[in-house]
């Protein structure tokens, strides 16, 4: 019974909350404070107008962080175990999820340096064992997989192996020789990452962006042909575009479609991590985005998962905000 308990607490979501600090434009029109975190756990709407009050005014997942939180906080408390476990060959996927300029980027960058400096010190302390790391990164646009680390722009498509399970094809994959080698290909995926200007008038992402981190090892000293030790395990650091509804950014045309597929992609990892947070009964739509499809493998089953939401601070923006906060209810 005991082993069973902790193997369900092993299958939860990781659910985190990050406040951005105000930026200058907020402080000038005085459009800050809306929440406050009033413990570790919950963050609470300060000023409730009536209008809002069909809606909870607290929430509460398994770590809340404030503008005073460090993105190394927001690491230690929960995401670095999820990222880490890619060493023990359990596949893992950390999210960023939340609306254009709530910090997803600037959050997931630092994790993903976080987790790969402790990948790195792991091994530095563990020399029973060899380990080869594999870095890949990609970007769903439309729909559309991209390479991010080949300029050719070439279209991906997304198979099923019947032993890989999904893979995407032809993805480039390099063999990192360091750290520093990690930051030079980190620099070539932002340079080629998609980004366009939305009516929100801020530089809006409308593309996700996956990083890979394939982690093989396999114990020293063992003569023969297929070491039997060998594991392999990856970790997804996803970058999601914006939460916000097309609708809102008054766009027409191209963006309009862009914001469909966003909002597909979007509402079926929603439906996906919903099904996978209540114990995965039944069917889980991963087919139904390439989202969804790339990750499956790294999403429920026996990975890990976990997702940091971030919110604006900003009184205009609580409507926003509290949409991401429902997305995350769903997801504890
Ligand atoms: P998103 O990726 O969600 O569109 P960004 O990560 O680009 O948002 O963040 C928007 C702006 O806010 C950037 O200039 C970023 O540097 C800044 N920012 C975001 N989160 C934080 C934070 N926790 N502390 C300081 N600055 C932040
Ligand atoms: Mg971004």
């Amino acid at each position: 019974d005991k082993l069973q308990l902790m193997n369900a607490q092993e299958e939860r979501i990781f659910v985190s909350i990050r406040v951005r600090p105000p930026n200058e434009k907020e402080r000038a029109r005085n459009d800050v404070s809306e929440w406050e975190c009033v413990n570790s756990n919950t963050i609470i709407l300060k000023h409730s107008l009536p209008e809002r009050s069909l809606y909870p005014d607290a929430y509460t997942f398994d770590r809340v962080f404030g503008c005073d939180g460090s993105t190394k906080q927001v690491f230690e408390e929960g995401i670095k175990e999820v990222a880490l476990s890619v060493v023990s060959g359990i596949n893992s996927s950390i999210f960023a999820y939340g609306q254009t300029s709530s910090g997803k980027t600037y959050t997931m960058s630092g994790i993903t340096e976080f987790s790969v400096r402790d990948i790195y010190d792991y091994i530095e302390t563990h020399t029973n064992r060899q380990f080869v790391l594999k870095f890949s990164a990609m970007e769903i646009y439309n729909e559309a997989v991209r390479d991010l680390l080949s300029a050719d722009g070439a279209q991906l498509r997304v198979l099923d192996d019947p032993e890989k399970g999904t893979v995407v094809e032809k993805l480039t994959e390099e063999t990192l020789r360091d750290w520093s080698h990690l930051q030079e290909l980190l620099s070539i995926c932002q340079a080629e990452r998609k980004i366009g200007e939305t009516s929100l008038n801020e530089i809006s992402s409308r593309s996700h962006q996956i990083l890979r981190l394939t982690v093989e090892s396999s114990a020293r000293n063992y003569i023969g042909p297929e070491n039997p030790s060998t594991i392999t395990a990856s970790v997804n650091f996803v970058d999601l575009a914006g939460s916000e509804r097309a609708s809102q950014t008054l766009s027409a045309g191209v963006r309009l479609r862009e914001g469909s597929h966003i909002n597909r992609s979007l509402l079926t990892l929603g439906t996906v991590i919903r099904k996978l947070s209540k114990g995965r009964n039944g069917h889980v739509p991963y087919r139904d985005s390439k989202l969804t499809r790339i990750l499956q493998n790294c999403l429920g089953g026996n990975a890990r998962t976990a997702i940091i939401c971030t919110i604006s601070p900003a009184r205009s923006q609580v409507d926003q905000s509290r949409n991401t906060l429902l997305f995350a209810s769903c997801a504890k």
